[in-house]
């Protein structure tokens, strides 16, 4: 039987670590710092000075989080686009989170939001504090990396008065609400935009595209979704340092995402971020969308509608429908594999001695009847093994991989015209 281990060290070993920061920013000795490892930023504890208190890992968002898979009402959506034709442009979707913290800030609603900086990949990307005048653009669009909330948690900790805004994927806010619980802290004074999340990518997708193609100069700025690049959602751009850009299609997108993802993500169940007050993600109805872009959001709860009813004004809104919302987001067929996934996870972590941190997902799955079939478990370790290519700069194998898979789409396309003719 394995040792226990008290503190993050246990989240790296089994490969959960969403490299959030958080778990830096409550710990008492100050003992954690991030390296460049596995093509992500991992948190490395100077064990002379660890106490062994397990504050890291109580605030995990790895380990510890809380899933509630429905609520009993379904909650107020929308369809919002920003009437701010400058922030609309540059935004992921419709511009919501942008200008809306703009409108919160400038009218002192709020004092401080966390947001993510420029695009700097040799680093790990982070939030930083914007206040009230700072210009936004910036951090505008969706970085698909794993971003560090370490700053924005540790402020929000030491400054229980202030108002501040943090935004997050549905990780981080799991990560955020465990620190506010193990402080004794009421999330009142904090308003959590909370951004749907599929899965973000480790840095390897950035290492990657530099390399895939002979650029005439390097990579600046990397978009996995940008509407820009076309596709009904968005397609990748790459932005280069002599000012040009390329776009490249949506099958890209299909072909490296296995490969650069985070483990975790495997077995998120949490794609609608249901712990945020606003929960916003891309609008996939195809109600009320626009090519220009359009977000859903889902008003969860008193602070969510208060600042959404406040800056109402800001945005061009119509009533959306969290069925509809569910079921464009697939929620239902993912939610099936993840927990296959954990199952399979629980089932290979079965003989270890957990003292804390007991995954809140997993729990369940470890006792679980429930019968894993040979082509699960298949799956689940073809998923495992595509992550290992991304991670150990084994790109030569990883564009095999790529090949191999584009001929599985061209086949499974050309099927579907078979099958399309033979009807006809
Ligand atoms: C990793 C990731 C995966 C996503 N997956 C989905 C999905 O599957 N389906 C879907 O509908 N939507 C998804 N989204 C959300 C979507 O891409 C948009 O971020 C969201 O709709 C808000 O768009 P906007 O136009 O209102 O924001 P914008 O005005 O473009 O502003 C974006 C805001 O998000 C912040 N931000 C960007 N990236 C991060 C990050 N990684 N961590 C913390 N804050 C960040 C920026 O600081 C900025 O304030 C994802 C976002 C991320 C970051
Ligand atoms: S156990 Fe405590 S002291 Fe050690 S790294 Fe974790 S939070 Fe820091
Ligand atoms: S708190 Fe965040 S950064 Fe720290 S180990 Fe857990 S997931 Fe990784
Ligand atoms: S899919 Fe889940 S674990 Fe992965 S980045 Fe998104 S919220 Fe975090």
């Amino acid at each position: 039987m394995t040792e226990t281990i008290q503190n993050i060290d246990r989240t790296t070993e089994d490969g959960l670590c969403t490299s959030c920061g958080i778990c830096a920013a409550v710990c008492p000795a100050s003992c954690i710092h991030f390296e460049r490892q596995k093509e992500t930023y991992l948190p490395v504890i100077d064990d002379k000075k660890c106490i062994r208190c397990g504050k890291c890992l109580k605030v995990c968002p790895g380990y510890s989080y809380t899933y509630h898979a429905e609520q009993e009402d379904a909650p107020a959506c929308f369809s919002v686009q920003a009437k701010d034709k400058k922030i609309l442009k540059n935004a992921s979707s419709g511009g919501l989170v942008t200008a809306m913290i703009r409108k919160l800030l400038q009218d002192g609603q709020y004092h401080v939001a966390f947001l993510v900086t420029g695009y700097n990949y040799e680093n790990q990307a982070e939030t930083r504090p914007f206040y009230k005048g700072d210009s936004l653009r910036q951090s505008q669009q969706s970085r698909y990396l794993p971003v560090s909330q370490q700053k924005a948690v540790r402020y929000i900790l030491d400054n229980p008065e202030e108002r501040i805004i943090f935004v997050g994927t549905s990780c981080a806010v799991h990560g955020l609400c465990n620190a506010l619980k193990i402080n004794g802290r009421s999330r009142e004074n904090v308003l959590i935009i909370g951004l749907f999340c599929n899965q973000a990518m480790t840095y390897s997708i950035y290492e990657y595209m530099k390399r895939y193609r002979r650029w005439n100069s390097p990579v600046k700025a990397f978009h996995f979704w940008d509407k820009r690049a076309g596709g009904r959602t968005g397609n990748i751009r790459l932005e280069f340092q002599n000012g040009t850009h390329v776009h490249l299609p949506a099958r890209e997108k299909a072909l490296v995402s296995d490969f650069c993802r985070q483990e975790r993500c495997l077995y998120c169940m949490d794609k609608l971020n249901v712990e945020a007050d606003l929960s916003v993600g891309d609008n996939y109805t195809q109600k009320n969308d626009s090519p220009e872009g359009s977000s859903n959001m889902i008003v969860r709860t008193m602070s969510g509608r208060n600042a959404w009813e406040y800056c109402r004004e800001e945005f061009l809104a119509f009533n959306s429908d969290y069925a509809d919302i569910k079921s464009s987001q697939h929620i239902d067929r993912r939610l099936e594999n993840q927990q296959m996934n954990n199952l399979l996870f629980a089932q290979r972590h079965g003989g270890r001695t957990v003292e804390e941190g007991v995954p809140c997902d997993l729990a369940s799955f470890a006792q679980s009847v429930q019968k894993v079939t040979r082509k699960a478990r298949r799956q689940y370790d073809r998923q495992l093994a595509d992550l290992k290519l991304g991670e150990r700069h084994a790109y030569g194998l990883m564009r095999w991989k790529r090949i191999v898979k584009f001929g599985e789409m061209c086949c499974g396309w050309l099927l579907v015209k078979l099958r399309f003719y033979r009807r006809a």
